[in-house]
């Protein structure tokens, strides 16, 4: 089957799956140039074993609310490929969380693994539970609960899960005790852990660093200066935070963050003080971003999204599909130059092609948003090695690797104009690595 028969295959198969399907069709549309020159990938249904995650496990977790009523919920591992290594990726707790959400994530994690060129294969999982409004304890508890059913499908060389919505340094920390206690090993296995415990300096920071890193050689490429221009930030979480950190440090304007119920848009930058009231707010108190705004007497926007607001930089750092056709072109009438996204697919179909056909430089979250899962496989490195290292050896090589990943990009993406298609350069630099060792593995 060609690419097209392939989709069309898939969408017969999974017609109640729209986020798995977004996917799936933007990397068989990148990548189906390449693939019509290797027949040999063709005649081995490569694109089929490749999309169809290897197995899906899916559970009932029971735990109980500090009123001791018994609660139930779905929980979800995705092993979508390990041809390049161990699976890994991360765990999403969010209400919105269903099989499409996480098959979406897997395949995409796939891709990105590939493109951080480290021994990884792709894999997602999560659960429908909430977390917003939990109490500590009964975040403990289903945490515990969770990974009862999880841990007979995990391990150090097997899958390694980390953190993503929802799943934090404190959530990692629950679900690695429990595992450690029913797997009797003390290998890592779990991501993102207490630097007591083998956790990595600077994976926290990781994404949203990463993402900034990947923007610097995006302007680089046109001689533009990060320094002094204003960006837009959605999302107030763990990748928005770090990502506002960097930009900070490197003198850029951070002027808004968001969480789902609005925005906040400070004309006069967020500094170091202020996100510090953003840590504390959103780490600590578990409280809304609104509260920013009261605190500083800024706009707050109930109910609206970050791209309202004119910006030279966007970088998406919420969930998928948070950015349409309609915020894009706000965004390139406002004088947008470029968007780096920190989530996963943050931006719709749509709203990418209205960003490549205005000549923005725009990168797709599978490149931009890879230094989060290369900094969870420096610290398996790390476990494995059982030592730990400084700060700035994890920074340097954060650094190095999302060049790296820039480099195969503009390598797989530069077009006769000179136009980087970050998007057609992530998915075939991804796709080909994972393709050519499926080939040389043979036909499982
Ligand atoms: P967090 O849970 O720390 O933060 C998520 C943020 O996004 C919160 O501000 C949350 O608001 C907001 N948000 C979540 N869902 C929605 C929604 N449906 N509508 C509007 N806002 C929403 O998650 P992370 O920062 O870890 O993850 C953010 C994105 O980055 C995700 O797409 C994730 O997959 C991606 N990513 C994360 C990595 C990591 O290392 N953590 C690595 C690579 C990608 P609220 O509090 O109101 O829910």
């Amino acid at each position: 089957m060609n690419t097209k028969d392939v989709l069309n295959d898939l969408k017969r198969r999974f017609p109640n799956e729209p986020e798995y399907l977004q996917a799936v069709s933007e990397v068989l549309e990148s990548i189906e140039e390449v693939y019509n020159k290797h027949p040999e990938f063709e005649k081995a249904n490569l694109i089929e074993r490749l999309c169809i995650p290897d197995r899906i496990f899916s559970f009932r977790i029971t735990w109980m609310d500090d009123r001791g009523q018994v609660q139930t919920n779905m929980g979800y591992r995705i092993q979508h490929n390990n041809v390049l290594g161990p699976y890994k990726g991360g765990i999403r707790f969010h209400a919105s969380v269903n099989p499409s959400i996480l098959k979406f994530l897997a395949f995409e994690q796939t891709f990105k693994n590939s493109l951080t060129t480290l021994p990884m294969g792709g894999a997602k999982g999560g659960s429908d539970f909430m977390p917003r409004g939990k109490s500590n304890a009964e975040i403990m508890r289903f945490c515990q609960s969770f990974v009862l059913e999880l841990w007979r499908h995990i391990g150090p060389d097997t899958d390694v899960p980390a953190g993503d919505i929802g799943v934090g340094g404190r959530e990692v920390a629950y679900m690695y005790g429990m595992y450690r206690k029913l797997a009797r090993e003390n290998t890592g296995t779990f991501t993102g852990k207490g630097l007591e415990f083998g956790g990595s300096l600077i994976r926290p920071e990781a994404t949203g660093y990463g993402n900034i890193y990947f923007l610097l050689e995006m302007l680089k490429t046109r001689g533009i200066e990060l320094r002094g221009k204003r960006c837009l930030i959605s999302g107030s979480g763990n990748v928005a935070q770090y990502t506002c950190e960097k930009l900070i440090e490197l003198g850029a304007l951070p002027v808004t963050l968001s969480d789902s119920n609005g925005y906040i848009y400070d004309p006069d930058g967020i500094t170091r003080e202020k996100l510090d009231f953003v840590m504390d707010l959103k780490n600590n108190q578990r409280g809304r971003i609104r509260e920013y705004a009261e605190h500083y007497g800024c706009k707050y926007v109930e109910g609206g999204r970050v791209w309202a607001e004119a910006g030279d930089i966007a970088l998406p750092s919420a969930t998928q599909n948070e950015l349409n056709g309609d915020d894009a072109r706000k965004l390139v009438a406002q004088g947008c130059i470029a968007v780096s996204e920190g989530a996963n697919m943050p931006s719709t179909p749509e709203a990418i092609n209205v960003f490549q056909e205005a000549g923005l430089l725009y990168a797709p979250g599978k490149a931009a948003n890879a230094g989060g899962v290369a900094t969870s496989g420096l610290e398996m490195t790390q476990n494995s090695m059982r030592l730990n290292w400084t700060r700035e050896e994890v920074d340097e090589k954060l650094k190095r690797i999302m060049a790296g990943i820039h480099e195969q990009c503009v390598r797989y993406g530069k077009r006769s104009d000179g136009y980087i298609d970050y998007v057609k350069g992530a998915n075939i630099a991804g796709f080909m690595k994972v393709a050519k060792a499926m080939m040389a593995q043979g036909v499982l």
